[in-house]
C-alpha cells in the first residue's frame, strides 16, 4: 500500500487523515499547530511527522484554508520531495494558483490532483464525501484506491483546476440557495407563517435545496448554529467562483451579487462564524428570528 501523508488537520483534514489510516494506509500527518497532530496520532493511529517526513510519501494530501497556503507548504517541501510522488490538494483552491503549482511540482517528477471535497465534517467523519478531481486520467486512476477512504462519489471532471472551478461554482449555488432561501422565510415569519411549516411546505415542493432540507432547520430553526465550515470559507469560495466566471464572458448577475452580499455578510457577522450565521444579517434586517 502507498505510504501517504496529510497536511492540515483542520474541520475537515483531522476526519479525512483518520479514515487514511483506517482503510489501512500508513498516514503521516502534519499539523501547523503541531499539538494536534500529535493528539491525531494518538486518536487515529496515525504518526506525527515533520514536513521533511511527510515529503517522502509517495501520496501527500494537503487541506488548507486556500491555495496561498498550499504554495508556501510546496516551496517548504520543494527540497525532500521525490519524483513518482503525488500531491493530492482537497482544498477548495483556486484553479489559475493551482495550474501553477502543478507546473512547479512536475519540473520535480511529482503529479499534482486538485480534489476538492463536498459533504461537510458530517460526510468526513463517515467517508462519504463527495470527490472532484483535475489532474491526468493516469494519475487519477492511480490515486482512486486511496481516494475512496475519503469518499463515496470520486469523479474525475477535467484537467488541473477543473475539480476547483467545479468546486468554487458548487459553493457559489450553496451560497445562493442559503441567502435566497433566508430572505423568503424572514418574509414568511413576517406573514405569520411556521418556518417548521414553510419549510416541511417548500421541502416536498420546487423551491428545495440542501439549504432548505438540511442547514436551515438544524442550524437556524433551532438556533444550534454549530460551527462546521466558516463563513471566511465560503466567502473565498464564492470569491474563486468569481474569477471562474471572469474567464467565461458571460453576464452572471445574481452569482455576482451573491459574492458582494457574502462580502457584507462576512464583514457584520465575522469570518469565523458558521457559514449558516449569515442568515443572522436578514434576522437583524427583519427584525424578527428564523424560528
Ligand atoms: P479549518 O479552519 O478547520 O482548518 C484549517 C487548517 O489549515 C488547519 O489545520 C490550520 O492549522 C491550517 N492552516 C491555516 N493556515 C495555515 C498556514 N498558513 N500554514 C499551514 N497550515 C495552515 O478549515 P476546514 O478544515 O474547514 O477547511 C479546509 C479547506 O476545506 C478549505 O479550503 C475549505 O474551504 C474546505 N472545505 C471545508 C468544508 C467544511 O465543511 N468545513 C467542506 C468542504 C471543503 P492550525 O491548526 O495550525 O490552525
Amino acid at each position: 500500500k502507498p505510504k501517504v501523508a496529510f497536511l492540515g488537520l483542520g474541520a475537515m483534514g483531522y476526519p479525512m487523515a483518520c479514515n487514511l489510516q483506517r482503510a489501512g494506509f500508513p498516514t503521516l500527518v502534519w499539523n501547523r499547530t503541531a499539538k494536534k497532530a500529535e493528539e491525531h496520532a494518538s486518536a487515529c493511529g496515525t504518526t506525527a511527522a515533520s514536513l521533511e517526513a511527510a515529503a517522502m510519501a509517495d501520496v501527500i494530501f494537503s487541506c488548507l484554508p486556500t491555495s496561498a497556503e498550499v504554495a508556501e507548504l510546496v516551496a517548504r517541501m520543494r527540497p525532500h520531495l521525490h519524483s513518482g510522488s503525488v500531491w493530492v490538494d482537497c482544498t477548495s483552491g483556486d484553479p489559475e494558483a493551482s495550474r501553477r503549482i502543478a507546473r512547479d511540482l512536475s519540473e520535480l517528477g511529482v503529479a499534482f490532483l486538485d480534489a476538492p471535497v463536498s459533504g461537510g465534517t458530517t460526510g468526513a467523519e463517515e467517508g462519504t464525501l463527495t470527490v472532484m478531481v483535475g489532474g491526468s486520467e493516469e494519475t487519477f486512476e492511480r490515486v482512486r484506491p486511496v481516494l475512496e477512504a475519503v469518499g463515496r462519489k470520486i469523479v474525475h471532471v477535467g484537467p488541473v483546476g477543473a475539480g476547483h472551478a467545479l468546486k468554487a461554482v458548487n459553493n457559489t449555488l450553496l451560497a445562493v440557495n442559503l441567502w435566497a432561501a433566508g430572505e423568503g422565510l424572514a418574509a414568511l415569519v413576517k406573514q405569520g407563517v411556521d418556518p417548521r411549516v414553510a419549510l416541511a411546505v417548500i421541502n416536498a415542493s420546487s423551491g428545495r435545496s440542501n439549504a432548505t432540507e438540511n442547514l436551515i432547520p438544524e442550524r437556524v430553526v433551532t438556533r444550534a448554529w454549530p460551527n462546521t465550515f466558516k463563513l471566511g470559507l465560503l466567502t473565498k469560495d464564492v470569491g474563486i467562483g468569481m474569477k471562474v466566471l471572469d474567464g467565461a464572458d458571460l453576464p452572471a448577475p445574481v452569482l455576482r451579487l451573491t459574492y458582494e452580499v457574502y462580502q457584507m455578510a462576512k464583514r457584520e457577522i465575522g469570518p469565523d462564524a458558521d457559514h449558516a450565521e449569515a442568515l443572522k444579517l436578514i434576522e437583524r434586517w427583519a427584525g424578527t428570528e428564523i424560528s
